[in-house]
């Protein structure tokens, strides 16, 4: 297990030591946690090996679990949504979840423990130095403690609010933020409260701008 809080943090890691083929063939039958039982398949990335944006979720819900690709359930709607609204291209984007395995009671989808996520940070680490990207955006807590090292208790509005950072993750600096996760957006947008939705498409016009060559 990895007892660093943060990927910003120094490690061992040696950048380059494998190709995203080899990531793929490292993980494909991973049973590194319990979560090898609930899981159908272990959901990787959808978009480029290489990228300079890297959006991190948390983990597959069912549809994931099923079709083998991150966020293609309703969050993932909600997701292309707002990534058409400042056209941005969903397959010009690297889309990846802290946890690559579903967490389920065998009928809902639970959110994945500290232990699940830390047992899958060492993965998450060599993902982002393969795929180096210049921009990462965390979108939800588990995304925010798996990269940033910031606690789960932390509010997600409060990481928010501090915008970009620049770390040093997988060897180089990576300009990171944290925005809202596009399940929470639709839940607060379902209960009439449209806060989390403006602020999401705020953020997510903030991130286009970033990476202007990623546009349509
Ligand atoms: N939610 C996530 O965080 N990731 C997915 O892939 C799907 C839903």
């Amino acid at each position: 297990m990895d007892l660093r809080q943060s990927l910003a943090m120094p490690s061992l890691f040696k950048p380059g030591a494998c190709s995203m083929s080899e990531l793929r063939t490292n993980y494909e039958n991973c049973t590194g946690c319990e979560l090898q039982h609930s899981r159908t398949r272990v959901v990787m990335w959808d978009g480029p090996d290489r990228c300079d944006l890297m959006v991190v979720g948390q983990s597959p819900g069912a549809n994931e679990d099923q079709q083998g690709t991150p966020f293609v359930g309703k969050a993932g709607k909600r997701l292309d949504a707002v990534l058409g609204l400042v056209s941005l291209p969903r397959g010009r984007i690297h889309l990846t979840n802290a946890v690559w395995c579903r967490y389920t009671d065998g009928r809902k989808n639970l959110t994945p423990s500290p232990d699940h996520i830390s047992a899958c940070k060492f993965r998450l680490e060599q993902e982002i130095a393969l795929v180096d990207p210049t921009h990462i955006v965390c979108v939800g807590r588990e995304a925010m403690h798996a990269v940033l090292g910031v606690p789960l208790t932390s509010p997600v509005g409060k990481e928010r609010a501090k915008g970009w950072r620049t770390l040093i993750i997988g060897g180089k600096p990576r300009k990171t933020m944290v925005s809202w996760h596009p399940a929470y957006e639709l839940r607060e947008s379902q209960k009439g409260n449209l806060v989390i939705n403006h602020q999401m498409a705020s953020d997510w016009r903030d991130i286009a701008l970033q990476v202007p060559h990623l546009r349509s």
